[in-house]
């Protein structure tokens, strides 16, 4: 009997190893949320996994729908026009979501917020823009923006932006939760091993079908098409943000297309943020809240933040590093 059991023990290893090595890796380019994603899977085979594929696309359309602020039906619409008048109910998801926002406002000062969304457009990055703002101007543009005027009541899990005029928008974290839902369906539907990537800010789970670790790439400030350095991306994320494309020069000072939602200035002295940690929403929001920060307070924040890493490029093309990223920054 015990010989038996040995037996199929054995067949079932063999089986399930068997199987293992028949795994292939389907990848699928498509156009989601105003940008680019690259969904990855390692599947069975490659019919299960374009179906997985397609079933990760719904999820983020899905989630596309809840936090545009374009389309008017959307819960994030509702809460604009609502500004100023009254609370308005939301589903728990959203409502988490928004939670979540205003936790990362208080730990990063301000320098992220959804409300950022209620900002004049003062700035012009296409080159037509041939005199400074006015100080007033300045300030005025940035009034209405403060996560602290975004009321929630858990109770009715109601949200109120209490100034009419205030918007909230999630440009800068919605990439990243909608990399951390489809992976999080994906993996509740059985799905292995997986990478999604929306334009640089990516999330894996598992390994490569050959049992290798995700990798990324960091940049080479000096040569963006080179490497610099690879780190390896396991069960976890990686959000960047850059001002490679959109930028404003004046005076001879380079400024980027984010601005700083306290002073209404745009930021300049960083080129680009990459933050590592676990999950891909708290990535892109602190990616773009480093960013404000700048050097100096950006690393003092990420340091203190335990599981969360950084690699920063600043204008001078010098890398900066937060204390857990191993790699040398002098060669
Ligand atoms: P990218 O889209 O290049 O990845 P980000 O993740 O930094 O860049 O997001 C940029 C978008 O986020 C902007 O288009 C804007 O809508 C919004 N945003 C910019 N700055 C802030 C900020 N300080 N707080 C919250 N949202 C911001
Ligand atoms: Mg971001």
């Amino acid at each position: 009997m015990k010989k038996l059991y040995c037996f199929l023990i054995g067949l079932f290893f063999l089986t399930v190893s068997g199987q293992q090595e028949k795994l292939v890796t389907v990848k699928r380019q498509m156009k989601l949320m105003g940008t680019q994603f690259e969904i990855t899977v390692v599947a069975q085979n490659e019919d299960i996994g374009y179906i997985n594929i397609e079933e990760a696309v719904s999820e983020i359309v899905r989630i596309e729908k809840m936090i545009s602020s374009w389309d008017a039906d959307s819960e994030t619409a509702l809460i604009n026009k609502n500004a100023g008048i009254k609370p308005v109910k939301v589903s728990y998801e959203l409502y988490s979501l928004i939670e979540r926002s205003k936790k990362i406002s208080e730990i990063t000062d301000g320098a992220f917020d959804i409300s950022y969304a209620s900002m004049d457009r003062l700035w012009k990055f296409d080159g037509s823009m041939n005199s400074f703002p006015t100080k007033s101007q300045i300030q005025k543009s940035v009034s209405k923006i403060d996560y602290k005027k975004v009321k929630l009541d858990p109770k009715s899990q109601t949200v109120f932006l209490q100034d009419a005029g205030m918007r909230i928008g999630f440009g800068a974290i919605g990439k990243g939760y909608a990399a951390d839902k489809a992976k999080e369906f994906l993996m509740s539907k059985g799905v292995k091993a997986g990478l999604i990537n929306a334009s640089g800010d990516l999330t894996t789970w598992g390994t490569k079908a050959t049992g290798e670790k995700w990798m990324i790439g960091i940049a080479n400030p000096l040569s963006k098409d080179k490497v610099f350095s690879w780190l390896p991306i396991v069960e976890s994320s990686v959000a960047t943000s850059g001002n490679y494309e959109k930028y404003l020069e004046f005076n001879g000072e380079r400024y980027s297309h984010i601005i700083d939602p306290r002073t209404g200035y745009p930021t300049k002295g960083v080129q680009s943020v990459s933050i590592f940690a676990k999950d891909a929403e708290l990535c892109d929001a602190l990616a773009t809240a480093v960013f404000v920060m700048g050097k100096d307070s950006g690393l003092h924040l990420i340091n203190q933040i335990g599981g969360v890493e950084v690699v920063l490029v600043d204008s001078e093309n010098k890398i900066h590093k937060s204390s857990g990223i191993a790699f040398d920054t002098n060669q």
